[in-house]
């Protein structure tokens, strides 16, 4: 009878994976649970915290979802704001010499980051297709992130070259790729999960509901350590709303001039005495930075 109990106690289990109502819920260890989500306890989304209990049917019931450290949310234009994955501590950027790779882009992911709270890296695939110039030419664009805080790890997905450093700063962390199609975010998920087939296949097992979907946001277990977030949706992610105030600070080297500005409402154009202006010019900024910078706040500000 003890055992009973202890078997329908209520316990704290991760969201895997969902699909509609149906959740795959992980306790912890290698185990999966088919569980239904108790309705009107909000949405429930892969990477969530939750409290299940099992039933009768060897499945269970999520009773309730535990707060978020993070949320990813997919820009919306109908106005309701969906997550696509909670708890993830981790963004990884995938870059590659082909498709070439646009700074833009990347201060848009940094931003993002910046704003949900995790720490970002930038990997840069294809090393193998780059000689000397195409690795300057790389370290001229890209070098700076560098020196600002985000580590650039040099990789080949295809030839599981360099892949130790990137596994490494994987451990303990919910990462998730994103970046153009055709830098290899793929082909990396591949080569950091040799056993996708067999973790798909127990989640197959596990809902019974036949062939699980990769086109699901699923939460995979690395083998090193750590778990990597994967879904097309996810990898395609891009930022959503934004306060301008919240476009400054996603910028983090600015951080230690804003508010240094002559003006109090600096626009760091054309004013004189602007902290970021003389940052750019003293090299403390890279003028890339603040040109994507003043872009994109042109870009919430469709009336400017
Ligand atoms: P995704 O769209 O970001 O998922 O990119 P894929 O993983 O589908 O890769 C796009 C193409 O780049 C494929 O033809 C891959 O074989 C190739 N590719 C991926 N990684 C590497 C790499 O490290 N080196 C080379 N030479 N090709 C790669
Ligand atoms: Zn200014």
């Amino acid at each position: 009878a003890l055992s009973e109990v202890s078997e329908t106690a209520p316990r704290e289990g991760k969201v895997i994976t969902r699909h509609g109502q149906n959740l795959i819920v992980s306790d912890g260890t290698e185990h999966y649970t088919h569980c239904l989500s108790r309705q009107n306890i909000g949405q429930v989304v892969c990477g969530d915290r939750v409290v299940w209990q099992s039933t009768d049917d060897g499945q269970g019931v999520v009773t309730a979802v535990l707060p978020r450290d993070t949320a990813l949310i997919r820009p919306n234009f109908s106005g309701e704001a969906r997550a696509l994955a909670a708890n993830i501590s981790q963004i990884v950027i995938v870059l590659a010499p082909e498709p070439p790779p646009s700074q833009y882009l990347v201060d848009q992911y940094l931003v993002a980051a910046e704003q949900i709270g995790v720490t970002t890296l930038i990997a840069l695939n294809k090393r193998d297709l780059m000689d000397q110039t195409a690795i300057d030419s790389f370290e001229q664009q890209f070098g700076h992130y560098e020196k600002i805080g985000y580590p650039v790890i040099e990789i080949s997905a295809k030839f599981e070259h360099g892949l130790d450093p990137l596994i490494e700063r994987l451990n303990n962390q919910t990462s998730i790729l994103v970046g153009q199609s055709g830098v290899g975010k793929s082909s990396l998920i591949m080569a950091l999960l040799p056993d996708i087939d067999i973790q798909i296949g127990r989640l197959s097992e596990a809902s019974g509901m036949g062939c699980h979907t990769t086109s699901a946001t699923t939460l995979y277990d690395l083998p090193s350590g750590g778990h990597l977030i994967d879904s097309p949706g996810v990898r395609s992610f891009r930022l959503g709303e934004l306060a301008p105030e919240a476009l400054a600070q996603g910028f983090i080297e600015f951080r230690d001039f804003l508010g240094h500005c002559k003006f109090s409402n600096c626009s760091h154009q054309q004013e004189p005495s602007c902290a970021l202006k003389e940052a750019v010019e003293q090299g403390k900024i890279h003028p890339q930075r603040l040109s994507n910078y003043l872009h994109m706040l042109q870009g919430l500000n469709p009336s400017h």
